[in-house]
């Protein structure tokens, strides 16, 4: 059996009555068909405030998985605390490696950079997800790389997979910001439009796609935690 199991849930009418929807309307719809079976996971990165905060429209309580590889910058964790408190999210799970996987993983980043998201992101977030049936992310087709074509709703091994902002471009991330006064994280005044841990995240330069700062200079360009039987296989990653 898959890391999740869907049990009776009845995934082509899923797909059949919700496929067509999108943004807050689309997880509101499955927030009503699943309930208690859904989790966000958010990188508390970039872009990720849109999606946090339709989140919180919808339910302040839904669980909003935040994955600390014991990695990712100082703004990021100061930017996870000031985005729960601005929106109301009252369920922010915070996940971390074990002690021994951290040990395992030390400075893995520069000879074995998959190894180290193994054991950093995807045992831990494996383990977090266990239980839930729909898993909610922030992946866009404007990213281009292996999302260029990912779906609002899909089942992938097991995981309603949920990205209510698939078909959003620059322009309505941008729009919802402000719409919403979203404050931004810190690092994207200097550059940095994909944020993740410090070793693997660089600022971009005008033109480029925002994840060409991630793993820059290395043919890696996800983490594995899409990749993998975590959340599916379909090729992406927060
Ligand atoms: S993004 Fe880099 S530092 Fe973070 S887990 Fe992956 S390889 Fe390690």
């Amino acid at each position: 059996m898959s890391p999740l199991d869907l049990g009776s849930v009845d995934t082509d009418r899923l797909l059949r009555d919700y496929g067509q929807l999108e943004g807050r309307e689309l997880l509101q719809a499955l927030v009503g068909e699943l309930p208690g079976q859904l989790a966000v996971t958010s990188s508390f990165g970039a872009e990720s405030a849109v999606l946090l905060a339709l989140a919180a429209e919808v339910d302040p309580a839904l669980p909003v998985i935040f994955l600390d590889t014991g990695e990712l910058f100082d703004e990021t964790l100061d930017y996870r605390h000031q985005l729960e408190r601005l929106l109301g999210l009252t369920n922010v799970v915070t996940v971390r490696p074990t002690d021994e996987e951290r040990e395992q993983a030390e400075e893995l980043w520069r000879t074995d950079p998959d190894l180290c998201c193994e054991l950093r992101k995807v045992r831990p977030l494996a383990r977090a997800v266990r239980g839930y049936t729909a898993l909610v992310d922030g992946r866009k087709r404007a990213h281009g790389f292996q999302r260029g074509a990912v779906p609002t709703l899909q089942v992938v091994s097991g995981t309603v997979k949920v990205s209510p902002l698939a078909h959003w471009g620059e322009e309505q991330i941008e729009a919802a910001f402000i719409a919403r006064g979203l404050p931004r994280h810190p690092l994207v005044a200097q550059g940095y439009r994909s944020i993740g841990c410090w070793p693997c995240t660089r600022p971009t330069a005008p033109g480029e796609s925002p994840r060409a700062g991630r793993w820059a200079g290395m043919a890696k360009t996800e983490c594995g935690i899409h990749t993998t039987l975590v959340l599916g296989t379909d090729g992406a990653g927060i």
